[in-house]
């Protein structure tokens, strides 16, 4: 059998990784306040699109089609803009636009520290709209520490909005990091984004700590459960756990 030695005047470390950080229910709780609110807002706007332009359509109606275009297309908008020819930009306003947005966010503290910590360029990826996820980054003090801020406005491949979990939007922002997929860690709450990211060759991290199980936004109750499934290389409750797991998070690379 052949045998593979490393010459000595090789280094072997690590290249540094490159973090793809989603940011609801991965960096704060949006399941306390914010989801609840999206979903409601969400509600009236999808009732007024499916209603007859007087009256607007009926729950069962709207949580139907709110739950199948979420799970056939990974997010309502795509639906209401391929079925209901909704301008993307207008939903995204009206269903994100809370008033008291700061005063419901939670979170840990001592998030910066931790994306200090980690070795490696940060990007924040995140399937809601720059004007929120923005007001969100500061409100955390973290905006610093992402090289940068990819929200769903700009996740357009061939014109076509493609947010996560859509592979050709993954391939486009490694290619447009100049990076290959092996140094690309994603760390989700969202299990579909982390199945994609690992069938590219990422690592992937699932944060656990505030999901809920059963409806796609979040108003279900925390489950009881969680099994780190085949695609997910580390399971973490926070991601302030991020650091003692990088060892199964990078691989190691020779550098000459
Ligand atoms: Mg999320």
């Amino acid at each position: 059998m052949a045998t593979f030695a490393v010459p000595r005047d090789v280094n072997i470390k690590p290249l540094a990784p490159v973090w793809l950080f989603d940011l609801d229910n991965t960096l704060h709780n949006a399941s306390h306040a914010i989801f609840p609110a999206i979903t409601a807002n969400m509600n009236t706007y999808i009732a007024r699109v499916l209603g007859d332009g007087m009256t607007p359509a009926h729950t069962d109606a709207v949580n139907a089609a709110r739950t199948l275009y979420w799970k056939r297309y990974g997010a309502t908008l795509l639906g209401l803009v391929k079925h209901h020819g909704v301008k993307a930009d207008h939903f995204l306003a009206e269903t994100h636009g809370m008033e008291d947005l700061l005063s419901m966010i939670r979170h840990e503290k001592g998030l910066g520290q931790l994306l200090k910590r980690l070795p490696g360029r940060k990007v924040l990826l995140t399937n809601a709209p720059h004007r929120y996820s923005t007001m969100v980054l500061r409100h955390l003090g973290i905006q610093r520490h992402f090289s940068h801020h990819i929200a769903i406005e700009s996740m357009r491949v061939h014109g076509q909005l493609r947010p996560k979990p859509s592979k050709l939007l993954l391939r486009k922002v490694m290619r447009r990091q100049q990076v290959a997929p092996r140094r690309c860690i994603l760390v989700e709450d969202t299990l579909a984004n982390l199945r994609t990211a690992h069938a590219l060759g990422m690592r992937t991290a699932w944060v656990t700590q505030y999901l809920k199980v059963g409806d796609p936004i979040g108003t279900a109750h925390p489950p009881k459960r969680l099994n780190r499934p085949g695609w997910v290389d580390v399971k973490v409750k926070s991601v302030k756990h991020l650091p003692a797991r990088l060892s199964r998070l990078r691989r190691n690379t020779v550098i000459e």
